[in-house]
């Protein structure tokens, strides 16, 4: 079920998927949405499996993207980003979800969601568990020479196995150098490490539809896995309780 198109009766019990991104530069290649698309479809995929027990959010594109300094992108503070989660996670709660998933496709938010999952589930509600499923630094052994820290070959890849189109491939031709410099993300941002906003350590972008599948159908397999284990530590909670 999709939370947008549900009724207030519809609400109490369920568990919420929420997708969580970025607006923000990926190379002259992938869109600015990139980290949003590529959550948004993995937990459409999810919610299809599940559609009687889980509740599908809609996708929060906008994240924590400071680190793109001198790039273009539109982003949330860190503070805001804690607080904002924190209202929809209690908002949920009172409003009968029984527990959160945030599924995230971008690095920068991660610190601000540490945060939040702690504040959320170290309270003395056994019930309610806020779950952070990150797609963020998975599926590197796909391309064993190369570590795609931003817009490199493993989202490059599943973009283009989710829209071709969304890639532009006579772009990522033109890039010469794919050279970074030391610090990246935690002393220089993204346009001082490489020209080009490409954090693709190792060499060229790859571009491979059948890994990028295999990337999206791993991480639905896994995001799977954990809601039928929330499920049934929601089931055995509400039992004890
Ligand atoms: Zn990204």
């Amino acid at each position: 079920m999709k939370l947008i198109e549900i009724t207030k009766d519809e609400i109490k019990g369920k568990i919420g998927l929420m997708p969580l991104g970025s607006i923000e530069q990926h190379g002259p290649h992938l869109p600015i949405g990139t980290d949003g698309i590529i959550v948004e479809w993995i937990a459409q995929k999810v919610e299809e499996r599940f559609r009687d027990q889980l509740i599908l959010y809609p996708t929060i594109y906008y994240g924590c993207s400071k680190e793109h300094y001198g790039f273009p992108f539109i982003s949330v503070g860190y503070i805001n980003m804690i607080n904002f989660l924190l209202d929809i996670v209690n908002s949920s709660k009172n409003a009968g979800i029984s527990s959160l998933i945030i599924i995230n496709g971008h690095g920068g938010n991660e610190s601000a969601l540490d945060i939040i999952r702690r504040e959320v589930n170290m309270s003395n509600d056994k019930c309610f568990k806020l779950h952070i499923f990150s797609i963020v630094g998975r599926d590197r052994d796909l391309f064993p020479n190369i570590i795609d820290m931003h817009a490199g070959s493993v989202e490059t890849s599943r973009i283009y196995a989710i829209n071709r189109r969304l890639v532009r491939e006579d772009k990522l031709k033109e890039v010469d150098d794919f050279t970074i410099k030391d610090g990246v993300f935690k002393t220089i941002p993204t346009s001082e490490a490489n020209k080009y906003g490409i954090i693709n350590v190792g060499g060229r972008v790859e571009v491979d539809e059948e890994k990028g599948k295999m990337s999206l159908e791993s991480a639905v397999k896994d995001l799977s896995d954990l809601v039928r284990k929330v499920l049934e530590q929601v089931k055995n909670c509400n039992n004890n309780a």
